[in-house]
């Protein structure tokens, strides 16, 4: 049995901040993941922009939470050594009704806060997005938006919280939990952990995770999305994050020059049930494809290098009826956050949950503290952390320096990228296990030919590490040197 004074359930973005906040109290930490990797769900598959907070009722804690992560983003980003691209946004407007919406989020982004809103005419919305469709007539202008890869920055977390003493433990599933006194008893498929608290980070599985010890109240209603990417020979056409408010009351469309060349095109809005999970729609994409020729007609969509689909982890209220629980409201708009006796529950987090994860996991972190009666504070707490090295991002002479060092940084796998084989072993060492971990790890595979050129090679390198790897009984990892020291293990 493995005891711990934190359990959190889940390793997405969440729960990564979440663990890494809670290394910043004199406790243990434990996280328990069903998949193989971190990041694998919701992390993997949205947007990536990192909102301003314009977009939220003032006054809510989505509101708050989102205008002060933005603020801070810049030293966050810095501090995990995260790429980050401030490139701002612009919202285009193309009729009197878009104009109304654009002119109350100017409204509600100056009374939250939001710094450097401006209003834009047609001529300057041409001057800032020249592929945007001249029919645009009004822009509205945020400076601070930005955008990063997600998985990217829950990885950063996953392995800072590593680094200070969370024990993150993979392929395990919370099948079951119960209250024995003042502690948690979780049962997953591999062991039994005691908990003091417990934070539920279970994404699109949170409500079910919560039912395991509460009746009903929120229920998930998840709704599909989906994505098409444009390859980074488009580099510098999109300049902004680029928002479209349609004049119909239809989902507008979102473009965002990602932070690593390529361009994303998307979500839709649709039922989940039109394509099994992790698959695309066609009728899906046929819509993006028509919605780029209104807004961008003369961005290449022959470009396209890959297409992704996501769900969303709609909350809504619910109550019985006739035997059932039913949805008793439309949706929960602002962040929910249940603190129930110990018992902490992140339910639905939607957008802007990316931009707010350091926030919310600082807060669940708060909440944690509470119910444990006020730790102390960890004094060896270490809030930085060193990415893989980015050779082809490196100056000539640190790139020959490196590779003098350590000859497998000159050798390229990933053609499309230039990723090296140095950057695919230290990958590996971090934790991908497959070559999906390795592509969102190094960014190879993510290129125009999307791995058909360096997979095999990845997944030799995978093979070989793992043959070579010292045995061990632990379930998972945690990428610290001696995870268990500060968790009683009976
Ligand atoms: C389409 C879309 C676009 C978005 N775009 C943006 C954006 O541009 N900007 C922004 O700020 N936000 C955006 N968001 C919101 C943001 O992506 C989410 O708030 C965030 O990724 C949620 O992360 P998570 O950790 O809660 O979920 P997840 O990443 O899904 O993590 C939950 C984890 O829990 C694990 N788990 C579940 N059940 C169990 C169990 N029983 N035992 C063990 N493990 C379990 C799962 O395997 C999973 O890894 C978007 C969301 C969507 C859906």
């Amino acid at each position: 049995m493995l005891y711990t004074d934190a359990a959190v359930i889940g390793a997405g973005v969440l729960g990564c901040f979440t663990a890494r906040a809670l290394t910043e109290l004199e406790i243990s930490v434990t996280v328990i993941e069903e998949k193989e990797d971190v990041c694998t769900g919701i992390t993997r598959a949205n947007t990536g922009i990192i909102y301003t907070g314009c977009d939220n009722r003032p006054g809510s804690r989505k509101a708050a939470m989102c205008v002060k992560a933005n603020r801070e983003f810049d030293q966050l980003a810095r501090g995990l050594d995260v790429r980050f691209s401030r490139c701002g946004s612009v919202m285009a407007a193309f009729g009197p009704r878009g104009e109304d919406v654009l002119r109350r989020k100017y409204r509600q982004g100056l009374s939250n806060g939001v710094p450097g809103l401006r209003l834009l005419s047609r001529d300057e919305l041409a001057e800032a997005e020249p592929l945007l469709s001249r029919d645009a007539v009004l822009g509205l202008y945020a400076p601070g938006t930005g955008t990063v890869e997600p998985w990217e920055l829950g990885i950063a977390a996953f392995e800072n919280a590593s680094a200070n003493g969370a024990l993150f433990r993979l392929n395990e599933k919370v099948i079951h939990m119960e209250r024995s006194g003042s502690r948690f008893i979780l049962e997953t498929d591999r062991e039994t952990i005691l908990a003091r608290t417990v934070i539920n980070c279970a994404g699109l599985s949170a409500d079910a995770v919560r039912e395991m010890l509460r009746v009903p109240a929120v229920r998930i209603f998840p709704t599909g999305a989906d994505y098409i990417v444009l390859g980074d020979s488009l580099k510098g056409q999109i300049r902004h994050v680029i928002f479209h408010e349609p004049e119909e009351k239809r989902k507008g469309l979102t473009i965002v020059p990602a932070v690593d060349g390529s361009i994303l095109a998307g979500p839709t809005e649709r039922s989940a049930d039109l394509a099994p999970e992790g698959a695309t729609c066609a009728e899906g994409l046929e819509e993006l494809r028509k919605l780029c020729a209104e807004v961008v007609p003369d961005l290449p969509l022959t470009e396209q290098i890959r297409t992704f689909s996501a769900l969303r982890p709609n909350p809504r209220s619910v109550q019985r009826e006739n035997g059932r629980w039913v949805p008793v409201d439309h949706s929960i708009r602002d962040f929910l956050i249940l603190n129930e006796d110990g018992l902490i529950s992140l339910i639905g987090i939607k957008t802007p949950g990316l931009t707010c994860a350091a926030e919310l996991g600082r807060f669940c972190a708060s909440l944690a503290a509470g119910a444990l009666s006020g730790p102390g504070r960890n004094r060896h707490f270490n809030p930085r952390r060193t990415g893989i090295p980015r050779v082809h991002e490196m100056k000539e002479n640190d790139r020959a320096a490196l590779i003098r060092t350590d000859p497998d940084f000159g050798e390229i796998v990933c053609q499309c990228h230039d990723v090296t084989a140095g950057e695919i072993r230290e990958a590996i060492r971090r934790g991908a296990v497959t070559p999906d971990g390795v592509k969102r790890r190094t960014g190879a595979g993510m290129g125009v030919c999307q791995g058909c050129r360096c997979i095999s090679r990845v997944q030799a390198m995978l093979t070989g590490m793992r043959k070579n790897a010292p045995q061990t009984d632990s379930p998972g990892h945690s990428g610290t040197e001696k995870p268990e020291e500060r968790h009683g293990i009976y």
